[in-house]
């Protein structure tokens, strides 16, 4: 295995993690949970969305959210936006980033924001020339990559078509989103050794949900396919509202983990982290997907006795 030293982690437990759930947070609540990703060390974070407050209720305060901790030197606030008015509402805000989202599924497109994909990118350009005019840095993502509930697998060809569309409006940061959790190791390694190859001077980012366990797994091929930039939510928090049965995303505390375990350096402390998922199920109330918070650190088994004389396998 030969992989990157330094993992770029972005927590968007703030955004994909909070949106989807049915009980609404405080904006101190809100506040509270992004002072402790910074507490522990996370400098990439998706603090929320400026889409219809009617849309996604839970993204309504998101220019509270920003306003009240403010710009970070060293640390990249980024929102999700879907159009012009998303644009001027992350200017107003001062996120440092806007991330601009279309479908590679055309029904998933059509369901989720009311138009084709092609749609979607025709109107990117003007707002990703408003958004650098003002000083922002502007990132695409393009969601169900790996696959959607409509559609099925989406031809590579397809991907590579937006990610042109997106390099054509001047955008060099591609989020690729498996969001409905149906991308395997095998399909993750193709796919991003061929787009890394085709798009050289492209940084793609990998946003994985674990709704078939296969997150952590889908993480370490795309980074044999030289990834470095992985998006996690905090307690694995997360869904699609728009996609059946779709859970949480992976846990940031489960990837932190593993890559400690690697020797490889995310930046991150993952006690700290540990403290925020833990206050994040105390404000939802409900247990969430996320296998360091149940089984603890592996690091922790070290020094234990060995309890009777069972031996499992
Ligand atoms: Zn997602």
């Amino acid at each position: 295995m030969n992989f990157a030293k330094n993992i770029t982690i972005c927590e968007v437990g703030p955004r994909d993690g909070l949106q989807n759930e049915k009980e609404l947070l405080s904006i101190e609540q809100k506040i509270e949970l992004v002072k402790g990703v910074l507490a522990a060390g996370v400098k990439s974070i998706e603090i929320g969305a400026f889409v219809h407050p009617k849309a996604i209720p839970a993204m309504a305060d998101t220019e509270k959210v920003m306003q009240a901790i403010g710009k970070r030197e060293g640390v990249e606030f980024r929102a999700l936006i879907t159009n012009m008015k998303g644009v001027e509402r992350a200017i107003v805000a001062g996120v440092d980033k806007v991330k601009l989202t279309v479908s590679a599924s055309r029904s998933h497109n059509l369901s989720n924001f009311n138009r084709t994909p092609e749609e979607s990118v025709e109107n990117f350009a003007e707002c990703a020339k408003v958004a650098t005019e003002a000083g922002l840095e502007v990132s695409g993502a393009i969601s169900t990559t790996f696959g959607c509930p409509f559609e099925g697998r989406i031809p590579l060809e397809q991907i590579a078509k937006l990610i042109e569309s997106f390099s054509e409006i001047g955008i060099q940061e591609i989020s690729l989103s498996d969001t409905t959790g149906v991308a395997n190791p095998k399909q993750v390694f193709e796919r991003c050794s061929a787009l890394k190859k085709q798009f050289p001077t492209v940084t793609f980012h990998l946003h994985f949900h674990n709704t078939r366990g296969m997150a952590l797994a889908n993480i370490i091929a795309g980074m044999e396919a030289g990834i470095t930039h992985f998006d996690g939510s905090f307690a694995g928090l997360g869904g699609c509202p728009y996609a059946p049965g779709a859970s949480g995303n992976i846990a940031t505390e489960d990837i932190v983990h593993m890559l400690e375990d690697m020797e490889i350096k995310t930046g991150i402390d993952l006690n700290k982290l540990l403290d925020v998922a833990r206050r994040v199920r105390e404000f939802i109330g409900h247990d969430t997907d996320s296998a360091i918070l149940r089984a603890g650190k592996s690091s922790e088994l070290i020094g234990h006795k060995p309890k009777g004389q069972t031996i499992s396998s």
